[in-house]
């Protein structure tokens, strides 16, 4: 089996800003919230190192440090963190930034907004928190037309759109083009650059199939498995890679989502080149 390394592919630039502000805390417990990445591989890492991840800021003790994990908080827990007093580490990802920044200024202009994601992952939550409670909406493909007939039906007309960091940028263009046909749009929406260029390599490869590496749980990691145009596995562990039946395949593409470490992939192309 010939087996092709897909570039670019594993860790964006936000996810090496954060880590390495995470390696940088010695000598103290660091609660994170949330998990820093969705990847159990570095998860175990920084838990080897004493960290704690905790799901909201009460299992935070007070005046403890926390970390604020790269898909972004809202601002109602940030004001928390600051009641408690609590030593913040911001590992926010810039683009994820840009876009809290985004629906603050469509929320002062008073417009409904829609924000094309998945309403449970933390990276929404945090987005959805900067607008004011029932003027902001989440949608999918599967829900967007609905939400629109909703807005319709009160006579909006003009509405802002951003998107999710890590959503599939083609279904994102889709969207926002349907929306385009019944209002007046006004949109930061589009993927980030790291999505982008991880989707794209993935859907130029010709080959027999792809193994995409990354956690069930990782948007990127899905959306990298649902845009290619050939088979698509995905494994997070070594063990889910050893189960996949590759006979018949004779080029396969390997590629990581954007928090899957590096020396993992080294180590399933190492073990898939053994393969007879
Ligand atoms: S995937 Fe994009 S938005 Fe998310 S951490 Fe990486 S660069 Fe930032």
């Amino acid at each position: 089996m010939n087996v092709e390394i897909l570039s670019p592919h594993g860790f964006c630039a936000g996810v090496v800003a954060a880590l390495k502000k995470a390696f940088a805390v010695k000598g103290r417990k660091i609660y994170g919230l949330h998990e820093l990445v969705h990847n159990e591989i570095v998860a175990e890492r920084l838990v080897a190192r004493g960290f704690v991840f905790v799901e909201t800021l009460d299992e935070v003790p007070d005046g403890a440090t926390v970390l604020f994990s790269a898909h972004g908080t809202s601002p109602a827990v940030r004001s928390e963190a600051a009641r408690r007093n609590l030593d913040v580490i911001d590992a926010t990802c810039p683009f994820v930034a840009k876009v809290h920044k985004a629906v603050r200024d469509f929320a002062e202009r008073g417009l409904e907004i829609v924000v094309i994601g998945h309403a449970d992952h933390a990276e929404v939550k945090g987005i959805v928190g900067e607008a004011p409670a029932g003027k902001v909406r989440t949608a999918t493909a599967d829900t967007l037309d609905a939400i629109a007939e909703e807005l319709a039906s009160r006579g909006v007309e003009s509405i802002a759109v951003v998107s999710q960091t890590t959503m599939n940028s083609d279904e994102v263009a889709a969207m926002v083009a349907r929306l385009k046909e019944r209002f007046n749009v006004n949109t930061t929406a589009e993927v980030c650059h790291a999505t982008k260029e991880r989707q794209d390599a993935v859907k130029a490869f010709d080959g027999d199939a792809i193994l995409v590496l990354g956690s069930a749980r990782s948007s990127n990691t899905n959306r990298l498995c649902e845009v290619a145009r050939v088979k698509a596995f995905r494994a997070g562990t070594m063990d889910e890679v050893r189960r996949i039946d590759f006979s018949g395949i004779r080029r396969l593409g390997v590629t990581g989502g954007a928090s899957t470490p590096e020396d993992f992939l080294d180590e399933v192309v190492l073990y898939l080149r053994g393969l007879k």
